[in-house]
């Protein structure tokens, strides 16, 4: 069958923050071998190929991208039985929405991806930025990926170990720790997560604690469902619930990644404001390196809530979160993402890095 491609379509309409120019072509793909004739398509004319999912991490240039948009639109979704019985392995293709999954898991009490309701996107995007949320990550459950293979020109399976996650990383979106880049090799289209049948609920972060307080106290444990739910309100009270209207609305989640970096950075930025390093939060992170939350740099900076350059700003709920008020384009947002990331440099000697994807840059 012929690929039902078009020509010049603004991406905007497809990304969460609604900025960004056209696509020279773009593909919906319904099916597996819709996504091998795209690719085949992007091959045999040399053309760049990207693929978008959600839009919801996503930053396109103004120009917009001269090459193929690829839309993996893959849906359905299965439960099948894992190797103990304590567990299954619930399968969803990448195009479906990722908090219609968490909730179909939390109805059938099924523990392990509670605590990431309310995120915007698609199935396919979580292990490739491994999404993760008040102590959770899709990296603790994910299985197995299903993927085309764009060197090799066919579909292939990718084991946990395979995707090599780290904090909001994979082989899909970094540099392997052997030095591999694999980094738009592959194209995500279908998900295993292996999830714990009758599970507690993971109420590992303030937050949650401060929600549920009286109940624990009580020595009782919500349901998954109730965490469920607890999550996104938590979520809509901080402009971050997917879907959430408002002026906060037109965001890509968070901007920055929250720093991971040597004990000593900690004790620098403590003397720099003339604090003790305990007054700063912080948590510890792998390889005794601790991790800093982006947010309270960005403020102590001198960028508080609702600070705004023109048409960019960052929300009024988060810090953490740039928005665009409407009529933003995208130089206007990357204007604002440097002027707080230079001021954060040269107070803390400290570079942010973005959260979301560049594309046509
Ligand atoms: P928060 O609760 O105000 O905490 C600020 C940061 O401190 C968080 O980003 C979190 O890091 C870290 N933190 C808090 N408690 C921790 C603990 N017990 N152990 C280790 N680290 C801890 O955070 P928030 O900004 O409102 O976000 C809440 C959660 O949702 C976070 O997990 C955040 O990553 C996630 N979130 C992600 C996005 C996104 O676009 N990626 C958007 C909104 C929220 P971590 O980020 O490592 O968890």
């Amino acid at each position: 069958m012929p690929l039902d491609l078009q020509e010049n379509v603004p991406l905007a309409p497809f990304t969460t923050l609604r900025v960004g120019g056209p696509a020279r072509f773009f593909l919906e793909a319904r099916t597996e071998a819709e996504i091998a004739d795209a690719a085949a398509f992007a091959r045999d004319r040399a053309l760049p190929l990207f693929v978008l999912g959600g839009g919801s991490n996503l930053l396109v240039s103004d120009a917009g991208y001269p090459g193929l948009v690829l839309r993996a639109a893959l849906t359905g979704r299965s439960m099948r039985d894992a190797e103990t019985p304590a567990e299954v392995l619930l399968e969803s293709a990448a195009g479906e929405d990722w908090n219609s999954l968490v909730e179909f898991a939390v109805e059938n009490n099924l523990g392990g991806m509670e605590c990431l309701a309310g995120i915007p996107g698609d199935v396919g995007g979580t292990p490739v930025q491994n999404v993760g949320a008040y102590g959770q990550e899709v990296a603790d459950t994910i299985a197995e990926v299903r993927a085309f293979d764009l060197r090799a020109a066919e579909f292939v399976s990718l084991s946990h170990a395979d995707c090599h996650f780290a904090y909001r990383r994979s082989i899909f979106n970094s540099i392997a720790p052997d030095g591999r880049d694999e980094r738009g090799r592959y194209i995500v289209t279908r998900v295993a997560y292996r999830l714990q049948r009758n599970a507690p609920p993971a109420l590992r972060y303030a937050d949650l604690q401060r929600f549920f307080a009286s109940r624990i106290a009580a020595g009782d444990t919500p349901t998954l469902r109730e965490v469920y739910h607890a999550i996104r309100e938590i979520r809509a009270t901080k402009g971050m619930l997917a879907g959430q209207p408002g002026p906060n609305a037109r965001s890509a989640g968070s901007f920055f990644k929250n720093p991971i970096v040597p004990a000593q950075t900690l004790t620098a930025i403590a003397a720099a404001l003339s604090l003790s390093p305990a007054e700063i939060p912080h948590w510890p992170a792998p390889n005794d390196q601790i991790k800093l939350p982006a947010a309270w740099l960005i403020e102590r900076a001198g960028f508080p809530r609702g600070f705004h350059l023109g048409r960019a700003g960052i929300s009024t709920l988060h810090t953490l979160a740039l928005v665009n008020r409407g009529g933003a384009t995208t130089a206007d947002l990357i204007a604002l993402r440097d002027t707080i990331t230079q001021t954060v440099a040269a107070r803390f000697h400290l570079r942010l890095e973005q959260e979301p994807v560049l594309l046509g840059f």
